[in-house]
């Protein structure tokens, strides 16, 4: 079945006049869709169009699963498409604004070797209105407390590997006919895909992006992210700075800090060096251990120190606040503890 969420005004005006009903039902198809309350929601709208509509579109696309609560208000939900994927979101609450990161494809193919969400590899692109659907459902489910002001894609997948549906999906939430959130208020989060980003830029994205480094030499990156491989550190800022001309948006470097990898005195000076010229922030992220992967965090206190080096250095650079660690670590394991459960219990086994 199709999603209604994967239309936008246009592609719902020219739905309601195929099904013979006047265009103002396009603009109430849309809040209903805003307002993630599905078919029994709807109380303003013929009753054989919505039993029509019903039989070849899907008004929610996600069903809640499990969610993992922190103690901080993080939640952590797990989602199962149509197609009986799963996928991970996680709410943020902060005093400014709460966020939501959502998830732009099923698995990933990057292949970085801290990262959970890819140990599986790619199972499937989300199209637009999944990744909306997401930024829906939480914004519904939080609304008492202040609703959702911010949106990371900083889930599992890469969005410039899922470009066009990416870019759909920013200009769907951005849309003054639906969530209607601010391009400021929208981070996008890159392994680096160079040609990606200057597209990017040039299709109007004009909120925040964050270049996921990890490493300021290539020797080092390529030990531990696989698109390392076809991309050089320096080609990589040369097009953040091609973003920063064509935006006037200071990017993000997130350095996941890995201990006795990447948090050297030399990896300072590295860092220097590569950067030099780039108006960019550093966030410097103590890693978050994963079941598949012995790579281990640096103390928090060592995460100050080094953060201050880079200070001293000429940086600008500050720790992220940890939030939600205890539900469920790092991002894409929810959701492989889920299917390795189901894994065993088809085997019979225990768990
Ligand atoms: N593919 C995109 C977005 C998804 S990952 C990207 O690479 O940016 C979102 C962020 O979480 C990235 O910065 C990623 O490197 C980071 N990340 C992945 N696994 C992590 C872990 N185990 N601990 C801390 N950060 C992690």
């Amino acid at each position: 079945m199709k999603l209604l969420a994967d239309l936008d005004m246009s592609g719902l005006e020219q739905l309601v006049a195929s099904m013979d009903q006047p265009k103002y039902r396009a603009k109430q198809l849309m809040r209903h869709i805003t307002a993630y309350d599905g078919y029994d929601g709807i109380t303003d709208l013929p009753k054989t169009f919505v039993k029509q509509l019903s039989e070849s579109y899907v008004m929610r696309a996600l069903t809640e699963k499990t969610r993992v609560e922190a103690a901080d208000g993080a939640v952590r939900y797990l989602f199962e498409t149509q197609g009986g994927d799963l996928i991970e979101s996680v709410f943020l609450p902060h005093g400014y604004g709460n966020s939501v990161c959502v998830s732009c494809q099923v698995g990933c193919a990057m292949g970085c070797v801290f990262c959970a969400s890819g140990h599986y590899g790619l199972k499937r692109d989300l199209s637009a209105g999944e990744i909306l659907s997401q930024v829906l459902y939480i914004a519904r489910d939080k609304k008492d407390v202040g609703g959702v002001k911010k949106i990371v894609m900083m889930g599992s997948g890469e969005p410039l590997a899922n470009y066009a549906e990416t870019v759909r999906f920013i200009k769907l939430v951005t849309s003054s006919d639906g969530f209607d959130i601010g391009m400021r208020s929208l981070s996008v989060s890159t392994c680096g895909l160079p040609d990606k980003i200057d597209r990017l830029a040039a299709d109007g994205f004009s909120g925040t992006l964050s270049l996921s480094l990890h490493a300021a030499t290539d020797e080092k990156r390529k030990s531990i992210m696989r698109v390392a491989n076809s991309y050089s550190v320096t080609e990589l800022v040369a097009a953040l700075k091609r973003f920063f001309e064509a935006t006037g948006r200071r990017v993000v470097i997130e350095y996941i800090l890995i201990g006795g990898f990447n948090d050297k005195g030399e990896d300072v000076a590295a860092l220097k060096t590569l950067l030099k010229g780039l108006c960019c922030h550093i966030n410097l992220i103590p890693l978050n251990p994963t079941d598949h992967c012995e790579l281990r965090p640096c103390s928090r206190k060592h995460a100050y120190e080094f953060c201050s080096r880079l200070e001293k250095a000429g940086l600008s650079a500050t720790v992220r606040r940890s939030m939600g660690s205890d539900v469920a670590g790092a991002c894409g394991q929810l959701k492989n503890r889920t299917v390795e459960r189901r894994r065993l219990d088809e085997d019979g086994k225990n768990y």
